[in-house]
C-alpha cells in the first residue's frame, strides 16, 4: 500500500468522524432517504436548489452506517454544492470511487454509492421522473 492510498484512508476516517454538512436544511427543495440493507447504512439527504431550479446551492445529510457510506455522503455533500441537477445525474459509481480514492471491494461498492443514489433519486423524484418512497442499493 503506497502513501497515496494511506492519505485517502485518513481522509475517509476524517470525514467519518467529522462529517461535513451534517444535519438538516431549514428549507430544503427536496429531501430523500435511502438504505443499503446489505450493510445497514442509512442516509437522509436535504438538497436546496438556487432560484434557477437547477443549481444545487446546499446539501445536508444525516445518516448512520459504516465509514465508507458516511464518508462518501460527507464528501459528496461538499462536491455537489455549485453543480447542477444534470451534472448530478451524469455521475456514476466510478466518480464516487475516484472521490473516495481507495479500492472498494465489490461488497462495499453499495456502501460507497448509497449517498450518490439518494441524491440522484431525490432529484428524479423532485423532477417527477421517479416514483419511489425510499432508495435501496440492494438490487444493484
Ligand atoms: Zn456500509
Amino acid at each position: 500500500m503506497g502513501l497515496g492510498s494511506d492519505m485517502y484512508r485518513q481522509q475517509i476516517l476524517d470525514h467519518y468522524k467529522n462529517p461535513r454538512n451534517y444535519g438538516e436544511l431549514e428549507d430544503p427543495t427536496f429531501t430523500h432517504i435511502g438504505e443499503n440493507p446489505m450493510c445497514g447504512d442509512e442516509i437522509r439527504m436535504d438538497v436546496k436548489l438556487a432560484d434557477d431550479g437547477e443549481t444545487i446551492e446546499r446539501v445536508a445529510f444525516r445518516g448512520d452506517g459504516c465509514a465508507i457510506s458516511q464518508a462518501a455522503a460527507s464528501m459528496l455533500s461538499g462536491e455537489l454544492a455549485g453543480t447542477t441537477l444534470s451534472e448530478l445525474q451524469e455521475m456514476d459509481r466510478d466518480d464516487v470511487i475516484d472521490m473516495l480514492g481507495v479500492d472498494i471491494s465489490p461488497m462495499r461498492v453499495k456502501c460507497a454509492v448509497l449517498a450518490e443514489k439518494v441524491a440522484q433519486d431525490g432529484a428524479e423524484i423532485y423532477q417527477g421522473e421517479l416514483d419511489v418512497d425510499k432508495t435501496t442499493t440492494e438490487d444493484d
